[in-house]
């Protein structure tokens, strides 16, 4: 019996993983990748699904990693069923994912999907009557399998037909992981290093930036990188700019910068690098030059020289700026500006 597991390299997908791997079947691990996966940037530079990957060698099963960025955009500006506590549109998302692991399993010759869903632990997608909704509209109702939480749950077809045994599944519910780790520490998985799995859209401030985006008509691959550095300035309607907070973050910005974008940069002190988008007036020109110099290193002076070109060719144009007061500053950082 083939059946497709759903793992994000997280616990819970772990868990599920080990236990049906146990019970003889011919699994096939797909990990479906966003720009706003979380666990992969945590624990290594091996890029996305490489949690994933490592739990997958471990057990002894093949992973397909899926980018489903392309389809997951659309969902994310209009969410059928609209978002979570934040800009997390989990219920479409996860109709999104097990409509594409039905495509795999049919593909595939597998006969249901597994998860490492447990009931109730997060408050939009793991619900009884949202995991129905999503099961029935992705076309696979009663053929998802949910082994930490199956005895909680009404029998699915693997079990009622004895593909697997519903004896030896779980009854793990609600949000504590307590259970789990126990588990994991009887199944002999000691190394699980994003615990919780982890979902960028989930995080308040994060969450704003993308709504501005979305509010004007902005999303797409290079703002969401943009949004992922720095501080956030809405300017106008049709201009922001990203300022950054350290090295790493002034290279990565000039490096994700596109022809037409603006960089900005500090010339007569140490200060941060800064790309503009968008549609640029001398008016603008020169609060942007006014927000570098702000996190600038002050000195002594009354005005910084901030450098300014447009990509791909344009003249790099000096401008020097007095520094940006507080209360400027304060009425300009309304965008989830962490710094
Ligand atoms: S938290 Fe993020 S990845 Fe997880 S279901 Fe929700 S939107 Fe999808």
């Amino acid at each position: 019996m083939k059946a497709i597991i759903l793992l994000s390299g997280g616990l819970d997908s772990t868990l599920a993983a080990e236990l049906m791997s146990r019970e003889g079947l011919e699994l096939l691990a797909v990990n479906f990748k966003t720009p706003f996966c979380l666990c992969d940037r945590h624990s290594s530079n091996l890029g996305c699904g490489s949690n994933a990957r490592r739990v997958a060698e471990t057990i002894g099963i093949d992973l397909k990693i899926i980018n489903a960025t392309q389809d997951f955009l659309p969902v994310l500006e209009k969410p059928e069923h609209g978002y979570g506590a934040n800009m997390n549109p989990c219920i479409d998302c996860r109709i999104l994912f097990f409509r594409k692991s039905k495509e795999l399993m049919q593909e595939w010759g597998a006969s249901f999907i597994i998860t490492g869903e447990v009931l109730g632990q997060r408050p939009m997608s793991q619900f009884r009557r949202q995991m129905d909704l999503i099961e029935k509209e992705s076309g696979l109702e009663g053929l998802v399998v949910r082994p930490l939480s199956a005895k909680l749950l009404s029998p699915t077809i693997p079990e009622k037909n004895g593909w697997i045994s519903r004896e030896r599944m779980l009854d793990i519910a609600g949000r504590s992981r307590k259970p789990q780790m126990a588990l994991a520490k009887d199944l002999g998985i000691n190394d699980y290093p994003c615990a919780a799995g982890g979902c960028l859209l989930t995080d308040p401030e994060f969450a704003n930036r993308i709504r501005d985006l979305i509010k004007h008509h902005e999303l797409d691959m290079q703002n969401i990188d943009l949004l992922k550095f720095g501080r956030y300035f809405r300017l106008s309607a049709g201009a922001k700019l990203i300022v950054g907070r350290n090295e790493n973050e002034n290279k990565m910005l000039f490096m994700l910068a596109k022809d037409g974008d603006y960089l900005f940069a500090p010339t007569s002190i140490n200060g941060p690098n800064a790309v503009g988008k968008g549609s640029f007036s001398p008016d603008l020109l020169h609060l942007a030059c006014r927000i570098v110099a702000r996190y600038s290193d002050r000195m002594d002076g009354e005005h910084a020289d901030i450098s300014c070109r447009r990509l791909p060719e344009s003249e790099v144009e000096m401008i020097r700026e007095s520094f940006l007061d507080d209360d400027e500053l304060a009425r300009l950082r309304t965008l989830g500006d962490r710094g």
